[in-house]
């Protein structure tokens, strides 16, 4: 009978996926109840486009930045302030990790990029700290009734070395997303000199993040 809600009035999506889970091996997963209110962008856990599969657990996202290396600017990467003879050009502190991390949450959750949430002609965003982007995301999410699962994100600079901040920039974006550490990896790599990053003229970072449908009692807080 397709096209029947499967999902009744006031369950969460967390119990929809446990009920759809269920139903695996028999009976085929119906369609889940639209939530009032929300277009069917995909964006919520439960707006599935049909019956056909079921409600993933999961979701992920990629995201890519790069930004200009400039003089007089402070190097921002993760949070963390990094003594370097120039840092990353940009509206905000140009922290292009974090930057990479919100789009790549973003993704999973199907709602748009950074540049449509924080414009860069908006003034309110100059020289503001990524990670209260990042911190507006992980609200955006939850008003979806997402949750960031994990993160893992490269950053990709010939100089300086990054190895001894990685884990203050783990810590810093942990906090931010109300994660454990051990779902948030940050890593580093040159390109041997290759490339723009390696002719030190910019910085590039890439992120893989998964997002996962809150539970109930988290939603409202
Ligand atoms: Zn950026």
């Amino acid at each position: 009978m397709a096209g029947k809600p499967l999902a009744a009035a006031g369950r969460s999506p967390a119990a929809t996926v446990a009920a759809l889970n269920r139903r695996s091996g028999g009976t085929p997963p119906r369609p889940p109840r639209q939530v009032s209110g929300q277009t069917s962008t995909g964006s919520s856990p439960e707006t599935l486009p049909n019956g056909e599969s079921q409600l993933p657990a999961l979701r992920v996202g990629c995201g890519y930045d790069a930004h200009q290396l400039e003089v007089g600017r402070r190097l921002v990467l993760g949070g963390v302030e990094i003594d370097h003879a120039r840092g990353l050009a940009g509206h905000s502190d140009g922290d292009v990790l974090v930057h990479a991390i919100i789009d790549a949450l973003l993704g999973a959750a199907a709602l748009g990029d950074i540049g449509q949430h924080f414009p860069s002609d908006d003034a309110s965003f100059r020289d503001v700290s990524s990670l209260l982007l990042l911190r507006r995301i992980r609200s955006l999410l939850a008003e979806h009734h997402w949750r960031p699962g994990n993160v893992d994100a490269t950053i990709v600079a010939q100089q300086p070395r990054l190895a001894a901040v990685l884990p203050d920039m783990r810590r810093c974006l942990a906090e931010v997303l109300v994660l454990p550490l051990e779902q948030v990896s940050v890593k580093a790599t040159t390109t041997d000199w290759l490339g723009f990053t390696g002719r030190e003229e910019g910085m590039a970072a890439l992120a893989v993040a998964t997002v996962v449908p809150m539970v109930p009692a988290v939603i409202d807080q």
